[in-house]
């Protein structure tokens, strides 16, 4: 399994992008980078969307994206749905921007709304995608994507602290996971339902007491004010929990 890292900021400039990450070329995880960072042709290799929340930075190029594949067939647009519900409503609403669910005709559209049901596992394009509750500000799931030869990955998109209770349900070989603050914000971390470097140590920890080891680890979602001082916390306390993790880049990419 190919995983490339395609956005990993929640702020976007010429040098950082919207929460993308994209599996074996086929498979998107949130939806903030897939145009600003692929060509058509990558694009339109794309079969299915994964969402995580409707927060903006992690559908935006839903509309874009839903344009441009109104030649290329259909493709399919998974999430909880409320999330669902709130993207039709909102954002592909044929006001702020064509109804990308209906168009060019209802029966095929280029994005078609298919719900998932938490805590269920589910085939989707050949891969076993389990979605689990996160703690965030709004209803939110991670994705845990499983390949044909067993390999996983588990993106917990946005969250903070209290997850523990999904370590027992996913087994990753790479486990993408947020620090959008430093350690000195960890209150508006907690506040913001977000993590800061000793919320995931401890997350981390919560981990290792469920499954007996950490998994090696990407870090994502950094706020670009906060991500050097971000990436030194990182680099402690991956020392002091004997931790593999790794500060994620738009371009990265890990065969797992
Ligand atoms: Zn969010
Ligand atoms: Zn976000």
């Amino acid at each position: 399994m190919e995983i490339r890292f395609l956005g990993v900021h929640n702020l976007e400039s010429a040098d950082t992008k919207l929460m993308s990450l994209l599996i074996d070329s086929m498979l998107a995880l949130d939806a903030g980078s897939i145009t600003s960072t692929l060509s058509f042709e990558e694009q339109q290799r794309i079969k299915s969307i994964l969402i995580s929340h409707h927060h903006f930075d992690h559908v935006r190029d839903l509309a874009t994206l839903g344009l441009a594949n109104l030649d290329w067939g259909t493709k399919k647009l998974y999430s909880m749905q409320e999330v669902l519900d709130v993207i039709s409503g909102n954002l592909l609403n044929g006001v702020h921007y064509p109804e990308m669910t209906q168009i060019p005709t209802p029966e095929n559209p280029s994005l078609l709304p298919c719900v998932i049901n938490v805590g269920e596992p589910m085939n989707i394009d050949g891969y076993s995608v389990l979605a689990l509750p996160m703690v965030h500000g709004i209803p939110t799931v991670g994705y845990e994507v499983t390949d044909g030869e067993g390999k996983s990955i588990f993106y917990t998109s946005d969250t903070t602290q209290g997850i523990d209770d999904c370590w027992q349900h996913v087994s990753p070989d790479l486990l993408v996971i947020e620090t959008t603050l430093s350690d000195s914000m960890r209150d508006s971390a907690i506040k913001s339902k977000h993590m800061c470097p000793s919320l995931l140590a401890e997350t981390l920890l919560g981990f290792k007491k469920a499954k007996g080891h950490i998994p090696p680890t990407v870090v994502v979602h950094m706020n670009p004010a906060y991500e050097e001082q971000i990436g030194k916390e990182i680099a402690m306390a991956s020392k002091e929990i004997d931790a593999d993790i790794l500060l994620g880049y738009e371009g990265m990419s890990i065969v797992i």
